[in-house]
């Protein structure tokens, strides 16, 4: 059977069936979203002289699960046109709904009879070939389906989605008994390949994998907590990055995600987890919490659990809960010496290693921690999962962890954790004794482009690979992927070197990181500012300059492959090659104004040039209208919230391409720059640019000023916001005049040079070296 997901019914428009409706709206699924008719109405209802057969009334519960689809705060959906591939409806009369749907997927209260229930009735609507699915967090897949007909239990698996939808990467699967391979075959690849998730493959055992090792992992802590007097504070200095986890650690997550969620997941395991294989009474929580979960105490959303956010003197504060006083009490802020002393390794490994090492109080803490989620995970191999890579990915997709409990072992030394277990007087489960090679992971995937194609030309800081085809990538290989004088110029020698070599096809820039690029090397510039070499200032400023109009004007094509932050220069960079594949999750902005400069690397000439190319879409009038545009969107730094916002504001022009996956992303890039040079390549030609000139620096002053007046803006702001509109108007020039790249080009030169010189951009720029966040003086 060939499945074929284009159309989805999401029955249950709460927290998680509206969001993964609106996530399927992002991955191009229609979407059917039903939940029930209420019963009664409510007074105000009443009030309003509504009645029970109102449909407003009816689809009461969809309607409010829509509109949190489209609250931008939430920002569930990517675009508000995608929420238009969504339906509401109710589950009386709009059944007839599911009928059209290649995936009905239940999102519903968690009740094991009410999902039953559900499945009966909707039964006679689902098509043949429909797969159908529940988002149960812990109830058994197979009892759920239990009464169902043999038809449908093949084609029935757990969907398991991770709040919040749009953020978090991990999709588990759970067959059941008896689902048919196919279809978890095309769920798997339909789940990586369309949603853009993180797959996982679960069995059906009580809160599949990443709930059942994730919220182990915090009742371990809470109950280890118990030995030792630590504070939360702590604790969460304890339980955090150098353990591999987030720096919300421990207590803070549990903020997060609310108390009520811990709570519920350690409850489906101590209600159905096997006690003679295990010790279920860690999933039993001290009476402090048992009374903070009845008292609301829940987290951020009930505005205080184990922390709580207040307001002092104008002042935002945190404080922490004592469970002693039963008060909100201010924090110490003082950091352990252990985990000062391990911050100064350098490397994860290292600090692990360091900080778990010593036999302080608080290293033993946090080694009987890893210890025992260690030993919890390879003990429910292959009761949870058949493959432990299983355990590791769940962690580190639906947990943040910076790294699995398997990887975290290897980076600890197999042998090393066997003989402190052991020394500790527990036992290590045998398959971990027996394991081939004493290593979990042989090899580590490489990630890098550099580590995983042969190498054309390498320095530190950037690699030129053959990725095959003819094709050569660029790969930024220095911290934060920033652009450095050493990297500008080999990437103009490279495309001098496709340029003349017939075997070259095309480059693609592009990584597997995070992120694309956060932009121009600051540290080097600050260095040049401290030796006042305003000269060498200016030499980096025409070689990135010259290095955007090599990649425009290159004889072949060029694409770039971005994920994540796109800044500054990074993005300059990008929007001068020939096309941009784009991860859905891409925030990319020229946010040069907030370390008190404006983009300089050709970045204003490319923006003003495409804005004027493509006017239409940008709905756009006359120049003055397109440079205003600009020149707000420079001004303010603004950065999208996802790809199809930067499509909006222009970062991406209409034919960039928007990638659902990041699976096999370098190689989509590679098949574009093959299907460019397919349809015919033409390299660009120089254009000219209509600017609005002194009219139009008049009136962007005068907007500016006003800002200042009204205290928007500072007065650093508002010089930094002039600069910004002489090169997008091109100043001193009458209104329609045409400019040529050489015009404008060196009006971002003019205007960087002359803010570098100012005290407060390099105030602006020493806080963002040293503070990472940018300064407004
Ligand atoms: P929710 O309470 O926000 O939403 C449940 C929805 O079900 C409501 O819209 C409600 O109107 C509807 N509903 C209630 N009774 C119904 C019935 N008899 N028939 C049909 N619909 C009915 O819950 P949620 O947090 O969205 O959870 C839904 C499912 O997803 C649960 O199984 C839960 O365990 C699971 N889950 C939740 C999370 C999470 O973080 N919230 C994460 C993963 C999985």
């Amino acid at each position: 059977m060939n499945y074929n997901i284009r159309t989805a019914t999401v029955i249950g428009a709460g927290v998680m069936g509206s969001s993964i409706a609106a996530h399927l709206a992002n991955s191009g699924i229609s979407v059917n979203l039903l939940d029930i008719v209420p019963k009664e109405l409510t007074s105000e209802e009443k009030e309003k002289g509504l009645k029970l057969t109102d449909k407003k009334i009816r689809n009461k519960f969809a309607n409010k699960g829509f509109e949190n689809i489209i609250d931008k705060k939430r920002g569930s959906i990517y675009d508000l046109d995608l929420s238009n591939l969504i339906k509401v409806g109710n589950l009386e009369d709009d059944l007839y709904l599911i009928k059209e749907s290649d995936w009905i997927i239940e999102v519903v209260v968690e009740n094991l009879e009410v999902k039953q229930d559900l499945f009966e009735k909707i039964r006679p609507y689902i098509k043949e070939h429909a797969i159908i699915s529940t988002n149960t967090s812990g109830i058994s897949i197979n009892n759920i389906i239990s009464k169902m007909d043999e038809g449908f239990k093949k084609r029935f698996l757990g969907t398991h989605f991770y709040n919040p939808v749009r953020f978090m990467h991990l999709f588990e699967i759970i067959p059941g008994k008896e689902t048919d391979e196919e279809v978890v075959k095309y769920m798997k690849k339909f789940g990586a390949e369309v949603l853009g998730k993180g797959v996982v493959i679960a069995k059906d055992t009580p809160n599949f994998i990443g709930n059942r090792i994730g919220v182990y992992a915090q009742c371990a802590t809470i109950k280890i907590s118990e030995k030792y007097d630590f504070t939360f504070e702590q604790v969460d200095q304890i339980t955090g990055p150098l353990l591999g986890r987030p720096k919300s650690a421990s207590y803070k997550t549990v903020d997060l995600v609310g108390l009520d969620i811990l709570y519920h997941t350690a409850q489906t395991c101590l209600n159905n987890v096997d006690p003679s294989k295990e010790d279920i009474s860690i999933f039993e929580f001290p009476d402090f919490i048992k009374e903070m979960y009845e008292n609301k105490q829940l987290g951020n959303k009930t505005k205080g659990g184990f922390y709580k956010r207040v307001k002092k003197d104008n002042k935002k504060e945190i404080l922490m809960f004592n469970p002693k006083t039963k008060e909100y009490e201010p924090m110490s802020k003082e950091v352990l010496k252990e985990v000062k002393e391990a911050n100064e390794e350098k490397g994860l490994e290292n600090k692990m290693k360091k900080f778990i090492s010593g036999d302080s109080k608080v290293s033993t803490f946090a080694w009987e921690i890893l210890r025992d989620v260690l030993l919890y995970s390879a003990d429910n191999v292959p009761e949870i999962a058949d493959d432990y890579k299983e355990i590791d990915k769940a962690m580190k997709w639906g947990y943040n962890w910076e790294v699995g409990p398997f990887e975290i072992w290897d980076i600890l030394g197999y042998d090393y954790v066997i003989n402190r277990i052991k020394k500790d007087g527990l036992e290590v489960p045998k398959w971990v004794l027996d394991l081939e090679g004493k290593k979990f992971y042989k090899e580590k995937p490489a990630t890098k482009l550099c580590e995983k194609y042969p190498i054309i030309e390498k320095i530190d800081e950037v690699a030129a690979v053959d990725l095959g085809d003819g094709v050569v990538g660029i790969e930024y290989l220095s911290k934060g992927n920033k652009l450095s004088l050493n990297i500008l110029k080999f990437m103009i020698k490279i495309v001098e070197m496709v340029e003349e070599e017939p075997k070259y096809k095309g480059i693609l820039i592009g990584n597997n990181g995070k992120n694309h690029s956060s932009g121009a090397d600051l540290l080097n510039v600050s260095k040049m500012i401290e030796k006042e070499n305003y000269e060498e200032v200016e030499d980096y400023v025409s070689i990135f300059q010259k290095t955007g109009r090599t990649l425009y004007y290159s004889k072949k094509p060029i694409v770039t492959v971005v994920q994540g932050f796109v800044l500054g220069g990074g993005l300059e960079m990008a929007i001068q090659t020939h096309k941009i594949l784009a991860a859905q999750e891409t925030y990319a902005g020229f946010v040069e104004v907030g370390v008190g400069i404006i983009p300089a690397g050709s970045g204003i000439y490319e923006m003003l040039r495409r804005q004027q190319e493509d006017v239409k879409r940008y709905k756009l009038s006359s120049t003055l209208d397109t440079d205003k545009h600009l020149w707000e969107t420079l001004s303010t730094a603004r950065v999208s919230k996802n790809a199809y916002d930067a499509m909006k504001i222009g970062y991406l022009r209409e034919r960039d391409i928007i990638l659902n996956s990041q699976e096999n992303k370098i190689e989509k890039g590679k098949n574009e720059i093959l299907n460019i040079l397919n349809n015919g390549f033409v390299p660009n030609a120089p254009i000219k640019v209509r600017v609005s000139g002194e009219t139009g620096y008049a009136s962007l002053k005068y907007v500016a000023q006003a800002m200042l007046d009204g205290n928007f803006i500072s007065e650093h702001d508002y010089e930094i916001s002039l600069k910004v509109a002489k090169a997008v108007t091109g100043g001193n020039v009458p209104s329609n005049t045409k400019l040529s790249e050489e015009d404008i080009l060196s009006l971002e030169k003019e205007g960087l040079l002359a803010l570098i010189k100012t005290e407060k951009t390099q105030e602006r720029i020493k806080h963002m070296l040293i503070k990472k966040k940018p300064l407004r003086n």
